[in-house]
């Protein structure tokens, strides 16, 4: 089976296996009674652990076949130093705590939530959400903490590569085909669903490079995670990592003129810092040898401002190249 296909296969089973913890979930908590919270919860809280331990080491299971299958799918033979024990992997929370305590906090959010005023309704709908966030990420963890075990235990792995599993939000996608040594954590938001591709020695994996990942998405999916004009920048060209760390939060703001723009890419070793000064040496502007001397006088343009000051498309790629998003 060719690469691709293997990780495509896990991401899949992978995500039917969340969504019917998430489903069981859902109907346990519809049986929380808004007037007795607490109590209610209880009642169902110990078959909730039970559903989530089992999706857990459901979750787990298949890792190692899908190391192994991923190894022979980049032509080599896996090498496991043992069988991986799935059940280990069920239990716990991915960070260590306890999974029936996790499991105690929407209920207190709920009754929190009443305490403070809040509707009944409004306060079990928000204790759902915290619980189908839980389970979502404990039971998708437990699959990634046994790949990523699974990847360590087998010498003929060097890595992994960020696969997108589902559906991806802007920062996975830029992060897809990255690669890691076998040691490094995966690094996760909630409700991801990303998974790891097994890489070997020479080979970088089968994954879809952000771009290629863009382009299969429909101009709906495109700009719900990357913004209308993202999307659009992305279209004309621009590179996806640049746009998407642009956005971050933190790194926007208006300048005195009203001016969409972005810290990001303005410090010293940053993209957009780097090219303003190789600009002004090469226009005559300041000496050649000016280093990190050199001082950034404009703001970086967010896309949404460049495609709003551009006459024509020709001059929104200009821009788009002027402020480093085209590189
Ligand atoms: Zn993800």
């Amino acid at each position: 089976m060719p690469a691709l296909e293997v990780s495509e296969q896990r991401a899949a089973r992978q995500r039917a296996v969340t969504a019917r913890a998430v489903a069981s979930a859902d109907a346990l908590w519809a049986r929380v009674d808004g007037r007795l919270i607490r109590a209610s919860w209880q009642q169902v809280a110990e078959q909730m652990f039970a559903v989530l331990v089992a999706a857990q080491q459901a979750s787990a299971g298949g890792a190692q076949d899908y190391v192994a299958a991923a190894v022979l799918a980049a032509g080599a033979a896996p090498d496991p130093a043992g069988e991986l024990n799935v059940a280990a992997f069920a239990g716990l929370a991915a960070d260590g705590r306890d999974l029936r305590s996790l499991l105690e906090l929407p209920s207190i959010t709920a009754v929190t939530d009443v305490a403070a005023g809040l509707p009944a309704d409004l306060a079990l709908q928000r204790g759902r959400s915290q619980l189908l966030r839980t389970v979502t990420s404990e039971v998708t963890d437990a699959g990634r903490v046994a790949s990523g075990a699974g990847i360590v235990a087998d010498r003929r792995c060097t890595g992994y590569v960020r696969v997108v599993g589902g559906r991806g939000c802007a920062r996975c996608i830029i992060l897809a085909g990255q690669v890691y040594g076998s040691a490094t954590a995966f690094d996760r938001h909630p409700n991801c669903q990303c998974i790891h591709e097994p890489t070997v020695r020479g080979r970088r994996g089968a994954h879809l490079e952000p771009r290629r990942y863009f382009d299969s998405l429909s101009l709906s999916e495109q700009r719900r995670r990357f913004g209308e004009k993202g999307a659009q920048a992305i279209r004309d060209g621009a590179d996806i990592g640049q746009v998407v760390n642009a956005r971050r939060k933190g790194r926007l703001y208006t300048t005195a003129d009203g001016v969409k723009a972005t810290r990001e890419g303005t410090t010293k070793r940053g993209t957009f810092y780097r090219r303003e000064r190789a600009r002004a040496i090469a226009a005559g502007r300041v000496p050649a040898d000016i280093g990190r001397r050199f001082q950034l006088r404009s703001a970086r343009l967010m896309p949404e401002e460049i495609y709003r000051l551009a006459a024509t498309r020709d001059e929104a790629i200009e821009l788009l190249r002027r402020y480093a998003y085209l590189i």
